[in-house]
């Protein structure tokens, strides 16, 4: 075989196949009809674990096999056997127990099957991996559309530059009304949003990539098929969505109808906006304020917060906001800190009024809390009551000077009843003893001189009833004139010398020596001084001292009558001008009046411009009555003499006169009445005394007293007639009898006139001016 030496090798197939065999990275096999091993490559034997042939020769190949690809290694091979392909993918372990996949071929061949098997195991594993990562992105995919259809903000996609919705959720389809707008354009689906902004908006967001934010944006939709358009409001923002290349491919639309909200606020706007408008619009205070406790949870101050225009006008406090009580009102006492810390620690509002006496006022307050449990606030709506509560006050002070003034009147109608009837008593007596006695002068005398007492009474009752009455009825018209006050004082004198005779007072008069010029209604304040003295005299025990003064102060004239009486309670010392008021019970006084006379003077000296005031040191103590006259103006006081008192003649002041009179007082107060008038007095008090003093004072002029015991007065003027140096004396009988017949008698006597008692001044003075002519 040498002649083949030269020539290529000749291959030999059967070893070319076994190198083939053996170098496949696949593991082939070769197997008889039966299944079991008949030839194995190396790769296969490496898969097997096996250290060569004869380890695994003869042995079915299904015994490597795990069970579960028994079924599809038997599918496989029967396909084979019939003269197929057979296949499947199994799992099979290497011998280090590693998980390994396999991808297995059967094809039959002579007398047998070759069944090559491939590690896939990479790939299967790259396989599971990827069908791992999709699942996953699937459960992704699913939640996010889950969040997108349940999310509570409304979402829509968009895709491609005309807009054409691609998904949307529950919210966006309650936005737009139920219309499922998904693979339609925009202006489409949504047609009313032409000419709103909206898709020209998101065609920018588009064009530029830029996403938009929006907030409260109004958009008006078609919320129910054929209703008019609805006006909503959205916050939203719309974002570009980029494919992987970052082109924008579509927009998502994502926001909040924020209507309700919106309109809540509005509501809440509009309803503070009403209260507020309503708590301006009040004319009550209206504030908030904040309390402030202390560690011990007391409330010890409170902060305003804030306060409506009137507060200032009810509380007098300017600027208050942001400061507290004390700080406006140190002095603030603590029932207001107390009971609205209870108001906001109970949450029970109150309603009271109170005084707050560091502001002056008093309040009527509502007071409740603000908030709930815990809350500090406390809203106070409140007004000024201050003026209430003094009308109030004044009103129950009128009912009760009404009640007063009535009580009075019921017990004046009393008094009166019983001051009418009291002179009746003696007057009806009186007639009797006139009638059973009309033959005794002296008897009938005595009678009528206590019937013209009585009856003088009465009129004077019922004079002053009537000046009150015209008074108060404004009928009361002053004659005003100039006038010298102590005349006027004088003849006031006169009129109550009765009245302080029957008490046995003594009076003291004491008048300035010059002339007190004052305007005035000489009878009414002869009036007012008479009503004083008499009072002086009723409420002065028997015997008392009574003294009427007159002065000048500054441009006032004072006149004063003091008595060292019953005097008068302090407290009753203002009462007993007041109409009908008499200070306890004088009833059992035949001199009890009617509570009218000190009313009367009060008027009447008012009348004059004037006032007058009551002092007493108290009960027992005496009282004083002071009337102050404003003097006549441009004449000082202590003027010239008054006219009716210049000296005239022998008769003028300075003549000497004598006063004869059983009783001392009258004697004494008629003396000085002359004396204030600038005349020289002197005084006796029964006849034989009268004619000695005349003797020696020689006077110019007498006044004798009738009725005197012993020598009387018409034995005292004869006898007086029968004096030398006396020729020119004028003698003037003084009797309480005014009779035709008494002056008769009294002229028989040698008297030149006849005056009834009680004299009146202005009769002695004409009858002065008279003899001086
Ligand atoms: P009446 O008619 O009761 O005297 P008045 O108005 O003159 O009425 O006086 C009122 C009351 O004042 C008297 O009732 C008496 O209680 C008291 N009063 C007046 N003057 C005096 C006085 N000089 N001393 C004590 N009380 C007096």
């Amino acid at each position: 075989m040498q002649d083949h030496a030269g020539a290529p090798p000749a291959l030999d197939p059967a070893a070319l196949g076994r190198q083939l065999f053996d170098a496949s990275p696949d593991c082939v096999k070769l197997l008889d009809g039966e299944g079991r091993i008949v030839a194995i490559n190396r790769c296969g034997l490496a898969a097997f674990g096996a250290a060569s042939i004869d380890a695994v020769r003869g042995r079915a190949w299904k015994s490597f096999v795990p069970a579960a690809s028994h079924a599809d290694l038997d599918a496989a091979m029967a396909q084979a056997a019939a003269g197929g392909v057979g296949r499947f993918r199994g799992s099979m372990p290497d011998p280090e127990g590693r998980a390994g996949w396999w991808e297995v071929t059967i094809s039959p061949i002579d007398g047998g099957l070759l069944a090559t098997s491939r590690d896939v195991s990479a790939q299967v594993a790259a396989e599971l991996e990827r069908e791992r990562l999709l699942a996953q992105l699937k459960t992704a995919n699913e939640r996010m559309e889950d969040v997108f259809r349940q999310a509570p903000a409304f979402m829509c996609v968009f895709t491609g530059p005309d807009l054409v919705f691609e998904m949307v959720n529950e919210r966006y389809l309650q936005l737009v009304g139920g219309r499922d707008p998904v693979g339609l354009r925009l202006r489409e689906a949504l047609p009313e949003l032409a000419g709103q902004g909206f898709v020209e908006l998101l065609e920018g967001v588009y064009r530029s990539g830029e996403p938009v934010f929006g907030a409260d944006a109004p958009v008006m939709l078609q919320r129910q098929p054929g209703a008019p358009l609805e006006r909503r409001f959205v916050d939203q923002v719309y974002m570009p969505l980029r494919d992987p290349d970052g082109r924008v491919t579509g927009i998502l639309v994502h926001g909040i109808d924020v209507t309700d909200r919106k309109q809540a606020g509005e509501k809440l706007r509009a309803s503070e906006e009403r209260y507020r408008t309503l708590f301006e619009s009040v004319d009550q205070g209206f504030c908030i304020l904040e309390m402030i406790f202390d560690e011990a949870d007391r409330p010890v101050d409170y902060r305003f917060l804030e306060m409506n225009r009137m507060f200032e006008a009810h509380t007098g406090l300017v600027g208050g906001a942001g400061k507290t009580a004390r700080e406006m009102v140190p002095t603030l006492d603590s029932f207001w800190f107390e009971t609205y810390g209870r108001v906001a620690q109970t949450g029970e509002p109150v309603r009271f009024e109170s005084e707050a006496p560091a502001m002056e006022r008093w309040f009527d307050v509502y007071a409740t809390r603000l908030g709930g449990p815990g809350s500090p606030r406390v809203a106070l709506l409140f007004s000024d009551i201050t003026s209430r509560k003094e009308s109030d006050a004044t009103l129950r002070k009128l009912a009760s000077d009404l009640a007063e003034a009535d009580r009075r009147k019921t017990e004046f109608l009393a008094t009166l009843a019983h001051e009418l009837r009291n002179p009746l008593a003696p007057i009806r007596s009186g007639l009797s003893v006139m009638r059973l006695k009309g033959d005794s002068p002296a008897s009938v005398a005595r009678v009528r001189e206590m019937m013209e007492r009585q009856v003088g009474n009465m009129v004077h009752l019922i004079d002053d009833l009537l000046d009150i009455a015209r008074i108060s009825g404004g009928k009361l018209e002053l004659k005003k004139e100039r006038a010298d006050l102590r005349l006027v004082l004088s003849s006031a004198v006169e009129t109550s010398l009765p009245l302080v005779e029957s008490g046995r007072h003594a009076l003291t008069v004491d008048l300035p020596e010059s002339e007190v010029p004052v305007e005035l209604d000489a009878t009414r304040i002869a009036q007012v001084v008479a009503n004083l003295l008499n009072n002086a005299a009723k409420y002065t025990p028997a015997g008392g001292r009574l003294a009427l003064a007159l002065r000048v102060e500054d441009q006032d004239a004072l006149i004063s009558v003091r008595d060292n009486g019953i005097g008068i309670p302090r407290d009753q010392l203002s009462a007993v001008f007041e109409m009908f008021s008499q200070v306890g019970q004088h009833t059992e006084r035949s001199q009890g009046g009617l509570g009218i006379g000190l009313s009367l003077v009060r008027r009447l000296v008012h009348m004059h411009g004037g006032e007058v005031s009551a002092e007493s040191a108290g009960p027992g103590m005496g009282s004083v009555f002071t009337v102050r006259l404003p003097l006549a103006s441009g004449l000082p006081g202590g003027g010239g003499r008054s006219p009716a008192l210049e000296p005239g003649g022998a008769h003028g002041a300075g003549a000497r006169i004598l006063v004869v009179d059983d009783n001392v007082d009258a004697a004494v107060t008629l003396s000085m009445i002359l004396e204030a008038c600038g005349y020289t007095t002197q005084v006796a008090h029964d006849g034989a005394r009268a004619v000695e003093l005349a003797a020696s004072f020689r006077p110019r002029l007498a006044f004798l007293d009738i009725g005197m015991p012993g020598m009387d007065g018409y034995q005292t003027a004869r006898a007086m007639r029968q004096l030398a140096g006396l020729e020119g004396i004028t003698l003037v009988a003084l009797t309480g009898w005014g009779a035709d017949r008494d002056r008769q008698r009294s002229s028989e006597a040698g008297f030149d006139h006849h005056l009834t008692k009680p004299v009146q001044l202005d009769v002695v003075q004409d009858l002065l001016a008279k003899l001086a002519a």
